[in-house]
């Protein structure tokens, strides 16, 4: 790789799964990468990775306040920031009945309100220099939905908003933003990471026990692989022209169809009603 053609790369939480796959695939691709982590331990041996190219920055994207500091060192010592990649975050799981107002407020400080302060840290340097790549990772459960991850899906279905807008406010600017949204990957996202709700009420048990067993029972044996999921990566952020939106995986964009379809299906079916609303004159 040139100088010219290595990047440098923001992302968030690198010490596993699809982090820490993306980190490592743009550090051999020969770009440097800042990569967040949460603790010690997780930054020595992302260091370890690549010592000359591998920036760790210990920061938890729910502290809000600390992320425009910790941007601002971190390009002091790697340089300003090409790529963003928005991934840390985490799934919430339980019926959204059984889930409390702590649970939704954790799960949109995650997946939401961190990464729209992350990019609130980049976009002074990237508008200044009409250059630059955000990339948030979404979810397919960002576009379809599943019960027993009301929270998860709202926090996902918010940040795909919040990217498809953003998208066309920086446009003229010369930045590109970009919703990644991946099927089920094989990281610790089902797994240790996971957040799941106690079960407190009978009437959900035929929802929510054979869910909640599958999920634990699929936990390591998805069908995505990170290290693909990160040569996509790649392969977007070379793109002259990269989408608003890109699924990754055979599961995630076979749902998507379905669900495109039945929304037009019904979008059908109501349109007389939904084109009664104007006023006459
Ligand atoms: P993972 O292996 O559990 O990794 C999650 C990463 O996010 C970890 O590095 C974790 O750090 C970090 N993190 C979580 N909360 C954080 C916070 N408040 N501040 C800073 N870092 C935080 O799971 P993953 O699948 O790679 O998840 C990465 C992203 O992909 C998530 O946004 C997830 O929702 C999304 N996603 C995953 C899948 C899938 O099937 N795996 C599908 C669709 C979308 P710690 O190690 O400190 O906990």
């Amino acid at each position: 790789m040139t100088a010219a053609t290595a990047r440098t790369f923001l992302i968030t939480g690198v010490s596993s799964g699809l982090g820490r796959a993306f980190a490592e695939a743009a550090l051999q691709a020969g770009h440097q990468v800042i990569g967040t982590v949460r603790k010690d331990t997780d930054a020595e041996a992302f260091s370890a990775l690549a010592p000359d190219r591998a920036y760790p920055l210990v920061l938890d994207v729910t502290c809000f306040d600390a992320i425009p500091q910790a941007v601002a060192d971190a390009e002091r010592k790697a340089g300003p920031i090409d790529v963003l990649v928005n991934n840390a975050g985490y799934g919430q799981e339980g019926a959204l009945e059984e889930s409390s107002m702590d649970d939704a407020q954790r799960q949109f400080a995650a997946n939401v309100f961190g990464p729209i302060a992350m990019i609130k840290a980049v976009l002074p340097g990237m508008r200044a220099r009409r250059k630059g790549h955000i990339v948030n990772v979404t979810s397919m459960g960002g576009f379809i939905t599943m019960p027993g991850l009301s929270l998860y899906c709202g926090s996902k279905f918010a940040l795909e908003g919040v990217s498809e807008a953003l998208s066309k406010e920086v446009a003229g600017l010369g930045i590109k933003v970009t919703a990644l949204a991946p099927g089920q990957f094989r990281t610790d996202w089902a797994g240790r990471s996971m957040d799941r709700a106690a079960r407190s009420i009978a009437d959900y048990d035929d929802v929510m026990n054979p869910l909640r067993s599958a999920r634990i029972a699929k936990s390591g044996r998805q069908p995505g692989d990170p290290a693909k999921a990160a040569q996509a990566l790649l392969t977007l952020v070379e793109a002259p022209t990269p989408p608003t939106r890109l699924f990754l995986g055979e599961d995630a964009l076979s749902l998507v169809e379905r669900k495109l379809e039945s929304m037009k299906d019904e979008i059908t079916e109501w349109e007389d009603l939904s084109r009664s609303t104007s006023f006459t004159s």
